[in-house]
């Protein structure tokens, strides 16, 4: 990590960055606790603030708790922390935790914290990007059933299986790996949702029990607007060797095309083109907030 200048804002504070600190008897490091957001600022604003502030909310109730900050105090929060950093493109990352109050896996006791911490960057970030599109191989683990891990949360023990497979993925000289959900369906990336262009139709895999990415949604929006067919359907992993185009898609990655899965080779098609476009166009409007598919928390 950077030794840097900068300001975090924490419980409510802004902090300077080298003073945000936590105890190492947080729950969340021993019993993975955390839940977290990227976001990604584009001149100056945070490409869908509300969506993201609204699925940290849910994502805290997934794991049994509540923020002590609402969804518009959160959006406040992010916003003062891009103008204290004095960001036009960067990168956001809000965490929520329980703390060190009390020793144990119940977490009945701690308190919850949120940091919102800044990166100055512009580009992508997670996955380079590469002219004929990043190399991916098929992971190994799984991602858990409903019956085993709420799914939907963006929830920091939920990245133990994406970390091991994007390190093993990159040792052997790949730069991400693709997941399938628990029935063998294809699911997700280890930081990022899958699209596939099949017979001219983007399919995408339907969210069952993984991430309902934002950059998803709005990829959507993109393409029915553009007035493209796009199913969401379970996606089985045979189907990726008649894609004719496929790419990955998240808040840091943004859309990056891939260009071979394994033995599978994919040309960068011109409906990667056109949405990579699109997206770029789209993050940069003042007005973007809303557009696309909403995504709806309760
Ligand atoms: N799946 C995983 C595992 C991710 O980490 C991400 C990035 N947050 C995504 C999908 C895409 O989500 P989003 O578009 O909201 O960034």
């Amino acid at each position: 990590m950077a030794d840097r200048d900068g300001w975090i804002w924490l419980d409510g504070e802004l902090t300077p960055w080298r003073e945000a600190k936590t105890h190492v008897l947080t729950h969340a490091l021993h019993y993975g606790s955390a839940v977290f957001e990227g976001e990604r600022i584009y001149e100056g604003r945070v490409f869908r603030l509300s969506a993201h502030s609204a699925r940290l909310v849910n994502s805290a109730r997934l794991l049994d708790y509540d923020l002590p900050w609402t969804r518009e105090q959160i959006d406040d929060a992010t916003r003062e922390v891009v103008k204290a950093n004095g960001l036009a493109f960067g990168y956001i990352r809000p965490i929520a935790w329980r703390g060190s109050e009390v020793m144990g896996v119940s977490a009945v006791g701690t308190k919850v914290h949120l940091a919102i911490a800044p990166w100055a960057q512009e580009g992508r970030l997670s996955v380079q990007v590469k002219p004929g599109g990043i190399r991916v191989t098929m992971a190994k683990y799984r991602r858990p059933s409903p019956e085993v891990a709420p799914g939907a949360a963006k929830a920091a023990g939920l990245y133990i299986i994406c970390g091991i497979e994007k390190d093993r993925a990159l040792k052997a000289g790949f730069d991400d790996a693709l997941m399938l959900d628990w029935q063998g369906r294809l699911a997700e990336s280890t930081g990022a949702n899958v699209f596939l262009v099949l017979g001219g139709k983007l399919v995408t895999p339907k969210v069952e029990n993984f991430l309902d990415g934002i950059t998803r949604r709005a990829v959507i929006g993109l393409a029915r607007k553009r007035g493209w067919e796009v199913e969401e359907r379970a996606v089985m992993p045979q189907e990726l060797d008649d894609a004719s185009e496929v790419f990955l898609c998240g808040t840091a990655a943004e859309i990056v095309p891939v260009g071979a899965i394994d033995h599978r080779h994919y040309q960068v098609g011109p409906m990667t083109r056109t949405l990579m476009a699109d997206y770029a166009e789209l993050v940069r409007q003042p007005d973007c907030e809303g557009f696309g598919e909403s995504v709806h928390f309760a």
